[in-house]
């Protein structure tokens, strides 16, 4: 997707800040960070949110959860405790359609969310 800001992230079109890459994902540093620890990990195949996820794709959504954990320990935040927020579509504040995970925390989190 040409247009796809995260698309050209991955790319490298864009420079982000990337954090882990593997020939199926990426997890970069987000640009406007809510908290101490604010990362967002996407899958390099576009799908504009979960909505276009087919079942013979799930695992890609297990392969994100499970590195966030990783991350989330790299980070040291793995006791202290994080949140993984998936907007999706409108209502939810999902600003780019390209399916990202956000991984939060450093910080005491709130419920329920905004
Ligand atoms: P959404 O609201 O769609 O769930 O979240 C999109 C996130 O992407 C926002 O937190 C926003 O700060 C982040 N973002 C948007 N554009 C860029 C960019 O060019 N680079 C990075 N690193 N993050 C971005
Ligand atoms: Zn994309």
């Amino acid at each position: 997707m040409e247009e796809c800001i995260f698309c050209k992230i991955i790319s490298k079109d864009i420079t982000a800040s990337i954090v882990y890459e593997d020939e199926r994902m990426i997890a970069f540093s987000d640009i406007n960070p809510q908290a101490p620890v604010h990362i967002l990990l996407i899958p390099k195949e576009h799908f504009p949110s979960l909505n276009e996820i087919p079942e013979d794709k799930k695992d890609i959504l297990s392969h994100i959860l499970l590195k966030a954990k990783e991350i989330a320990r790299e980070k040291e935040i793995a006791d202290r405790g994080y949140r993984i927020v998936l907007n999706t579509a409108r209502e939810s504040g999902q600003e780019v359609l390209h399916i990202h995970f956000h991984l939060l925390g450093g910080r005491q989190m709130s419920w329920p969310p905004g």
